[in-house]
């Protein structure tokens, strides 16, 4: 956990969206999350056959791997990630999970 930073949203309210056709897998998200909302791993066939072609070849490009969300419930809604994510691929939405 980054200890740096207070967060001081209601956790659970909200949680980040990956956008599958922008994550390249950099794990900006992960370093800076500081409830470790974020994990890294592997897109499955079904999660690439979902993807529009430039998403399929950048993908591939990282390996396939990208970030997902582990532990919406922790989120805090501070924007970190969404601001330290080079590619632009996280957003907050309600959580409803
Ligand atoms: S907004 Fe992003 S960085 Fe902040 S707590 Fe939620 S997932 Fe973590």
């Amino acid at each position: 956990m980054n200890e740096a930073v207070e967060c001081r949203g209601e956790p659970g309210k909200v949680a980040p969206v990956v956008d599958r056709n922008r994550c390249e897998g950099k794990e900006d998200c992960v370093r800076v999350c500081p409830y470790d909302v974020f994990k890294m791993g592997t897109l499955t066939s079904v999660e690439r056959k979902g993807l529009r072609f430039i998403g399929r070849i950048k993908a591939w490009a990282h390996g396939n791997r990208q970030a997902y969300v582990v532990k919406p419930e922790a989120c805090r809604a501070c924007q970190l990630c969404a601001e330290a994510c080079p590619e632009d691929a996280l957003s907050l939405a309600p959580n409803l999970a």
